[in-house]
């Protein structure tokens, strides 16, 4: 792992995911050769610091991508589908953040704790990788475990995600409208349709009139079934955004093939990669987003069965195939920037 020097470029690197790019390089010692910073005109000429020293930011140009071996590409679905294959075609591996590319036909969606095995097709030559969505990370390292072990006959979610997964200026707007808020003063949302100070509303991704669901409950269940190389998966997803800063939660209950003991659940969830267990019971410690702020690990507790749905008796332990758990993650680093960074590592190992 983290052999090799890469020439890296960042597109959108003055965003909340393209910070976050160079924290987690920092925090891995991801060996970098040469690092090009893009934003768009309103962000050039500024500097940013990797490992103590100022580098430019510069919009993209025909020559951005030239001598680069990844881009990680984080400035939205458009600048994505523009830029990502003029980017492979000089030569690059694009991993990339955005939607634009996730459902499309041989393009690996990958999260190396998830499927690993997906990146094998376009080892060694230029490709475009995908970065699944934020929620569908956090849940899927959560749940893939389990999968592994017992089966998963059906997954339901309900999300309670942080606000700077709509990006930089939605953070400010939550400082913003609280600050307001808490002085009596009256200030007007601009990134969220709805308040998104003491309040908390159905996730703000575009509504499929016909369906009742949003795309971000529709990407949980497509993602999740390419990745799961399972098109009929069942997901129910409900996402909601809540006034947090950072890190989307996640109450998840999950009906095994399978049923299990929960010396078993604990086992699987125990020797899981990407996941650490604080499930505390006696002093009333679980996960928060506040806990799983700049952390690595996708946070699991509340492990408990739900009984509700059948259990049987075997070998003096009651075995249920129902199972509930509260999982907190960091949306800007274990769904996004950590994920993708993850992916290069795993692409060199
Ligand atoms: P953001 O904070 O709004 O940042 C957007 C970045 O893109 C900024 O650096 C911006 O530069 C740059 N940009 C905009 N237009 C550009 C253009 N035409 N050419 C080059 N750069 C351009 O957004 P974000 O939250 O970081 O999200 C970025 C992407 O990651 C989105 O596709 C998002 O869906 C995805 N994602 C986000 C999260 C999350 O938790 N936020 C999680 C997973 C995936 P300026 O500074 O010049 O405006």
């Amino acid at each position: 792992m983290n052999r090799r020097e890469r020439s890296v470029a960042i597109v959108g690197a003055t965003g909340a995911v393209g910070r976050e790019f160079l924290r987690v390089m920092e925090d891995r010692r991801f060996r970098v050769s040469e690092l090009r910073l893009i934003s768009s005109e309103r962000s050039a000429g500024s500097t940013m610091v990797f490992r103590g020293e100022p580098h430019p930011v510069s919009v993209m140009t025909d020559r951005s991508f030239d001598g680069i071996d990844v881009a990680f590409f984080s400035a939205g679905g458009s600048v994505s589908r523009e830029h990502a294959p003029r980017a492979v075609a000089r030569g690059a591996t694009v991993i990339d953040n955005s939607s634009a590319f996730r459902m499309a036909e041989g393009v690996p969606l990958v999260v190396p704790e998830v499927n690993p095995e997906a990146l094998a097709p376009i080892r060694g030559k230029p490709a475009i990788i995908a970065n699944p969505n934020c929620s569908t990370i956090i849940m899927l390292v959560a749940v893939t475990p389990l999968r592994r072990i017992f089966g998963v006959r059906r997954v339901v979610v309900s999300t309670y995600q942080a606000v700077s997964g709509a990006g930089a200026a939605a953070m400010e707007e939550l400082e913003t409208l609280t600050r307001a808020a808490v002085e009596g003063r009256k200030a007007e949302p601009r990134i969220f349709r709805e308040p998104c100070a003491f309040n908390c509303f159905s996730h703000d991704s575009a509504m499929d009139p016909r369906t009742g669901r949003n795309l971000e409950e529709q990407k949980m269940i497509d993602e999740t079934r390419k990745m799961w190389g399972d098109p009929a998966a069942r997901v129910f997803a409900t996402c909601i955004r809540v006034p947090v800063p950072r890190a989307h939660s996640e109450a998840i209950v999950v009906e095994l093939e399978r049923p299990a003991s929960e010396d078993q659940v604990r086992a699987a969830f125990a020797a899981a990669p990407g996941v650490r267990v604080l499930d505390d019971r006696a002093s009333n410690d679980f996960p928060t987003p506040a806990k799983a702020a700049g952390r690595d690990e996708v946070l699991v507790g509340r492990i408990r069965p739900d009984e509700s749905l059948p259990s049987e008796s075997a070998g003096g332990r009651t075995m249920h195939s129902g199972w509930a758990l509260w999982a907190c993650g960091d949306q800007l680093r274990k769904g996004a920037a950590l994920n993708a960074v993850q992916i290069a590592e795993a692409l060199d190992a």
